[in-house]
């Protein structure tokens, strides 16, 4: 198999080339992103398309690589909101991803920038490296007793109720499905209203969907505590970022920590230190001091960056092989 990669970093070429001494393919990795002016850059002969999430699979670009000889989309990645799945299955083109690679990685993560928000570690750091050790401004207050409210209880979402609970959090949760053993260790499983009304934290965890989209709003965000904690590691498109501001300046919303932003394809992945970002809600978003942000590096553990390649060339090699592609997203 020839196999492009699109928006590839360095990681990617580690991790990718390592999985790959068990296939021999031939491996191209690319520094741009996929979007109608760079599926000519695919060569003759190249049948797979690697893409990541912030690359754009949409009607126009799926045709041009159906064109280009391309069989086979490998999304190095769980969600696929950026696919037009409808395209591709009427190409006959196949879409692959990688459902679950450490789940632990992504609720790890929303734990580490709970706490590092909650306790002021970022502002701590740089604190002490000023030889100012004075503690006006870092008070953060006890996990233990706070009630935790979780949207999407999926594998990232129960992993993250558990750490919770260990905590000693009471945990709400909802979601369509029902998980029996989250159920079963304590998580109480509520309507969506509740879960805005009844807690200091909520977590996002559901996938963006067109019936996810802004699910955060002016609306959602008028029904949650005063000073309400809001986690988004899942996928910015969950939030309305304006409203969020919104509520982040009459302090409805009490912190904000994000590892994902809607508008991210433009800024995350890519160093601009030095550039003016033409963003202004970002920039907005910035201001605040009770807002930490990273950019979409909840995955990025050296476990989850191994499945990843791993499960990515697995799924390639059913595809090679004829076999069942197990890992096919379908409409
Ligand atoms: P998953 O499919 O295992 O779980 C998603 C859960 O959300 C499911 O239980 C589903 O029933 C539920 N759900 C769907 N629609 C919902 C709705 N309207 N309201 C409430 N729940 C709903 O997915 P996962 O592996 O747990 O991943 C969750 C999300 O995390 C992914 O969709 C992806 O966007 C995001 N993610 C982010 C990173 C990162 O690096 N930050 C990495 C991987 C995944």
């Amino acid at each position: 198999m020839n196999i492009l990669f699109y928006s590839a970093q360095p990681y990617d070429i580690k991790y990718f080339t390592t999985a790959n001494e068990k296939y021999q393919y031939q491996l191209r990795f690319l520094e741009y992103p996929l979007n109608t002016d760079n599926t000519a850059l695919v060569k003759p002969g190249e049948n797979v398309v690697c893409a990541f999430v912030n690359d754009h699979l949409d009607a126009p670009v799926l045709h041009q690589l159906y064109d280009k000889g391309i069989r086979l989309i490998a999304l190095r990645a769980a969600g696929f909101n950026n696919v037009d799945l409808k395209t591709a299955a009427a190409l006959n083109m196949p879409v692959v991803r990688v459902p679950a690679y450490s789940p632990h990685a992504v609720a790890e993560h929303a734990v580490a920038l709970l706490l590092g928000l909650n306790r002021k570690i970022y502002k701590a750091y740089n604190r002490i490296r000023d030889n100012n050790f004075t503690l006006n401004g870092l008070e953060g207050f006890d996990l233990y007793g706070k009630t935790v409210g979780v949207i999407g209880t999926g594998n990232i979402g129960a992993i993250f109720c558990r750490i919770m609970m260990g905590f000693g959090c009471k945990v709400l949760a909802y979601d369509m499905y029902k998980n029996e053993a989250l159920e079963n260790a304590g998580v109480e499983y509520v309507p969506l209203d509740t879960v805005f009304e009844r807690s200091d934290i909520i977590s996002l965890h559901c996938p963006l969907t067109p019936e996810t989209k802004h699910l955060i709003n002016a609306i959602t965000i008028a029904k949650m505590k005063r000073g309400v904690f809001l986690l988004n590691t899942s996928r910015g498109g969950l939030i309305d970022t304006k409203a969020v501001v919104e509520a982040l300046k009459n302090c409805h919303i009490g912190a904000l920590a994000i590892d994902v932003y809607e508008q991210e394809e433009n800024l995350f992945f890519h160093d601009l230190s030095g550039e003016i970002i033409q963003d202004d809600v970002w920039s907005r978003l910035i201001t605040f001091p009770n807002v930490v942000i990273t950019s979409h590096q909840g995955f990025f553990t050296h476990e989850a960056l191994t499945q990843i390649a791993e499960t990515t060339l697995h799924n390639i090699a059913c595809f090679e092989k004829g076999e069942a592609l197990v890992n096919q997203v379908k409409i």
